[in-house]
């Protein structure tokens, strides 16, 4: 007897309240939602920011017992979670704020789920690393206030993190661990350096490009029960409506967003995007340059990224999954070359004449262009790894499974191991 195909699919999504000056609602809110005593969580070298300032002073006028943790790292690991864990559970919260980059917002999302629900801290984590248990029942209210413009954590069930002793990322992933509301407010994101706002511009576009061209939803096997339906589903019709708008906006505002720091209305449509493609993905997944850019991050040797405040190696996401990309789309290209075209064309790709076969050259090359305007280093090459290092970048990622099972192309051990050949140098 063969497994039957999935029929169904949902889109789940966390409230949005976007505009300037949001973030001073946040004490209101965080009450409606009748949470008294909140923690508040965000990384060290947000502790004295502006936005930080702005959600205790708003939490405290609203009467809200505010706490702050401010020891969120910048790719967070299996330790870093733990201490927030540890905090969340001693400080007895009926609600969470989180403010800062996806780092800040998984880790308020992994500190609300042990802390409301305590288990192992591998039984909730993706398996086949984790025991991928589902989680019991709803959590405390969560409200996440983005000051990146890349993850659209706020709308997504998903926590990343590196797991140390096994040099991989992986994360937890369930609807319920999704932000009840995300405050998206472009005050937010003005003093972020030129490459952050690249990297993670090319995040929200890998995000839009992942979700479109992704495994559709009708060609997986169908859950045992509801429950147990996946949060990556594959492509859907709503998630593409989101994915389509997300890829044209990114590609329209990113060039001007990363390179002048007071051109606000890029700044604001790049925000904006991240969201709608949070939309998209949250639903339908990522596929294979997110599963590529986990071994790629996790396994970083020397490189240093400009404009990031921190002091030891680090690939940044976005980056670790754009240099992936354009190798990537040119394999999966062949499977649904309309698609691939469609949304190259949105992206400002001239797709007049071009034919099935020039699919993958054609979103490729325009992301390839794109990487090389924004500065950012020519491939894996140029981040520090060789091709003696394909072997484990490979292992790393072929447990990737949550995300590689909605590639378009099914991917076996040696096509990986090709794709990361291919994406050393780009140009
Ligand atoms: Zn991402």
């Amino acid at each position: 007897m063969t497994t039957p195909s999935e029929t169904a699919f949902t889109i789940d999504t966390s409230s949005i309240k976007y505009g300037v000056g949001v973030t001073r609602e946040v004490g209101y809110e965080i009450n409606r939602m009748g949470a008294k005593r909140v923690m508040v969580i965000t990384d060290p070298k947000l502790t004295d920011s502006d936005p930080v300032a702005t959600v205790l002073e708003s939490l405290r006028a609203a009467g809200v017992d505010a706490v702050l943790f401010d020891q969120v790292s910048v790719e967070p690991t299996d330790i870093s979670m733990k201490q927030a864990i540890a905090f969340a559970t001693a400080g007895n919260f009926d609600g969470y704020v989180a403010v800062g980059g996806g780092s800040s917002i998984d880790t308020a999302k992994t500190a609300n789920l042990y802390a409301t629900y305590p288990a192992d801290f591998l039984a909730y984590v993706n398996a086949p690393i984790g025991e991928g248990r589902l989680v019991p029942g709803p959590l405390k209210p969560l409200i996440a206030i983005p000051t990146t413009t890349g993850t659209g954590s706020e709308t997504t069930g998903v926590a990343i993190f590196d797991l140390l002793e096994m040099k991989a990322k992986t994360g937890i992933a369930h609807r319920a661990l999704r932000p009840d509301m995300g405050l998206i407010d472009p005050e937010n994101t003005r003093d972020l350096p030129g490459m952050v706002v690249a990297c993670s511009g090319f995040d929200v576009l890998s995000h839009a490009l992942e979700s479109f061209t992704a495994l559709p939803f009708h060609q997986r096997s169908a859950p045992e029960h509801p429950g147990a339906r996946p949060l990556y589903q594959g492509s859907n019709p709503i998630s593409d409506i989101w994915a389509l708008k997300a890829a044209e906006m990114a590609a329209k505002y990113i060039v001007r967003a990363a390179q002048d720091p007071t051109d606000h209305e890029a700044r604001g449509q790049m925000l904006l995007a991240a969201t709608y493609a949070g939309i998209g993905f949250g639903n339908a997944g990522c596929h294979v340059p997110h599963g590529m850019s986990y071994a790629v991050s996790g396994m970083v040797k020397e490189f240093v990224a400009e404009g990031y405040p921190v002091n030891h190696p680090l690939v940044p996401h976005g980056m670790s999954v754009i240099l992936n990309a354009p190798a990537v789309f040119r394999f999966t290209a062949p499977t649904n070359p309309q698609r691939h075209l469609q949304i190259a064309g949105v992206m400002g790709a001239d797709i007049a004449d071009a034919t099935d076969e020039d699919a993958g050259e054609v979103l490729s090359g325009l992301l390839s262009k794109l990487i090389q305007t924004l500065g950012l280093p020519n491939g894996l090459g140029a981040v520090g790894y060789e091709p003696d290092d394909v072997t484990d970048l490979t292992t790393g990622t072929m447990p990737q499974q949550r995300v590689l099972s909605i590639s378009p192309r099914p991917v076996t051990d040696r096509d990986i191991r090709q794709l990361f050949l291919d994406s050393l140098t780009i140009w």
